[in-house]
């Protein structure tokens, strides 16, 4: 895949980028693996400093920094503003609370035949990240926060369609005070991750993204005995029960659908709803769908703008093709629009059955597939028919039935009568083939330590 910014709301491509020659990425691993000698031992206060003038530029050039995001990806603009907020919300989370997370912690020492015993955490040194190109800024904002604080320093491979963010983010933490070589981007492709991970400078990875590329990251970090931290797909179920507001959750459903274009990774993907409420809930729901005003992602009363990309176009109209070339029913959308750029409407589809498609893939962009379920039995049953384990959400009344969605729903979170969001104090990450490890709150902090347990007689 070429290094470009291609506008997905015109086909229109902006600008290329050459990727950086081999020599270039070593030799900014070595600026990386020297800056940490020092920065490691850096105080929590002076990097939260740092972090808070990151959090404070990012404030300053919202408009700017969402603007590009939405030319290089399509997101609505008014969502990439938000983005940014919430990175700098993140950024100073981490800042304020990082000395607490990762203060020693004490051991029993009589248990231990120890004067004083205790366990301490410590930064690892090189981290490389892989990030997707759907949250552009937030995806690596949540990485490079508390890596950061934790003593870490990064290397960016952002995803090559969003290379004028990808460069934004290499300058943000230098601007803001941090050492040169804390924070660097790579502009590579994918085909030169490799060399990246077989560095010895290199101590561990992250990726979010699809299951292939983590899975290729994975193994090549296994071969080289690297740690790794995996983020990859869903297919989060929104469970609906009788007793749920009807009306809240079929709006709070279109928009856990569709934001984002219905690129998240938790969005709300299938919509399991209990027989006894499946048509009024799906009348409410494909009503709202209907409403929703699909267009130029820069105006203000968009509220789903172009898929990032021509394939994801592609694969999204597969997708609800061969459900409906197999029996499944469209009940709203359902067909490309005649104009520039990768639009896709949004769908509803209905009558899905295990072999479709549809039924077991991750659908990336605004389409919903509903399910009845005869009880809570089978709707707990159907949302974990999946081999993706991200987020879940369940809508009910009632607080036995909440009680059993939250011990039953196989899913790295489940979200009662709300949607699955991500926040910088509650860990984030999946189970199954969502992937492994978390980040966010004290957890995401400490996933790229030494915990060093410490004995002292
Ligand atoms: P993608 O194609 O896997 O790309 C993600 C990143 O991985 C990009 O930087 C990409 O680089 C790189 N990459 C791709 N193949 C690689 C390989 N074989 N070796 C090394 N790096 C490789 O995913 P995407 O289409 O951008 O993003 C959508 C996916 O991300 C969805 O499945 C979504 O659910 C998932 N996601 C998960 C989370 C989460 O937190 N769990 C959050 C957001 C998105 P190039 O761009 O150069 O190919």
């Amino acid at each position: 895949m070429a290094i470009a910014t291609v506008n997905p709301a015109t086909g229109e491509t902006l600008r290329t980028f050459e990727p950086y020659p081999d020599d270039e990425v070593t030799a900014r691993i070595r600026r990386a693996y020297e800056t940490f000698a020092d920065y490691r031992h850096t105080s929590y206060g002076q990097r939260g400093e740092w972090l808070r003038a990151a959090a404070d530029l990012l404030d300053a050039e919202t408009d700017r920094t969402a603007v590009t995001m939405t030319t290089e990806m399509g997101k609505p603009l008014r969502q990439a503003q938000a983005e940014v907020g919430k990175c700098a919300r993140a950024m100073r989370f981490y800042a304020d609370r990082a000395a607490e997370f990762l203060a020693d912690e004490p051991a029993d020492p009589s248990a231990v035949g120890a004067h004083r015993a205790y366990a301490r955490y410590q930064p690892l040194g090189v981290v490389l990240a892989v990030m997707p190109w759907n949250f552009p800024l937030w995806q690596v904002v949540r990485f490079a926060a508390p890596a950061l604080m934790a003593g870490n320093v990064g290397l960016l491979k952002h995803a090559s369609n969003v290379p004028q963010t990808a460069l934004y983010l290499g300058e943000l933490f230098e601007r803001a005070g941090f050492p040169a070589g804390c924070f660097q981007t790579l502009l590579i492709g994918s085909g030169q991750v490799e060399q990246v991970l077989r560095d010895p400078r290199v101590a561990a990875a992250t990726l979010t993204g699809s299951e292939p590329a983590g899975r290729s990251v994975a193994s090549i970090a296994g071969d080289e005995v690297k740690k790794t931290v995996l983020e990859l797909g869903g297919s989060d179920a929104f469970v609906v029960m009788p007793s749920a507001d009807l009306d809240r959750a079929a709006r709070v459903g279109v928009t856990a659908r569709v934001q984002n274009n219905g690129q998240s990774c938790i969005a709300a993907k299938r919509f399991i709803v209990h027989t006894d409420v499946f048509d009024e809930f799906s009348a409410r729901f494909v009503t709202r769908m209907k409403e929703l005003r699909m267009g130029d992602p820069t105006d203000e009363v968009t509220d789903v703008g172009p898929l990032a990309t021509e394939a994801g176009r592609d694969d999204v109209e597969e997708l609800v093709a061969d459900a409906v070339g197999r029996g499944a029913t469209v009940l709203t959308g359902g067909v490309s629009p005649d104009r520039k750029g990768w639009y896709y409407p949004p769908t509803v589809v209905g009558d899905l059955t295990p072999g479709m498609k549809m039924y077991g893939e991750e659908v990336f962009g605004p389409v919903a597939g509903l399910y009845r379920a005869s009880d809570i039995d089978d709707a707990i049953r159907i949302a974990n028919d999946t081999g993706f384990g991200l987020g879940a959400n369940a809508w009910t009344a009632d607080p036995n039935e909440a009680d059993r969605f939250v011990d039953e729903l196989a899913a790295g979170a489940v979200f009662v009568n709300g949607m699955v969001t991500s926040y910088p104090e509650l860990p984030f990450g999946g189970i199954k083939r969502s992937g492994y490890g978390r980040e966010l709150a004290a957890h995401g902090i400490r996933e790229f330590c030494n915990v060093k347990s410490v004995w002292l007689g």
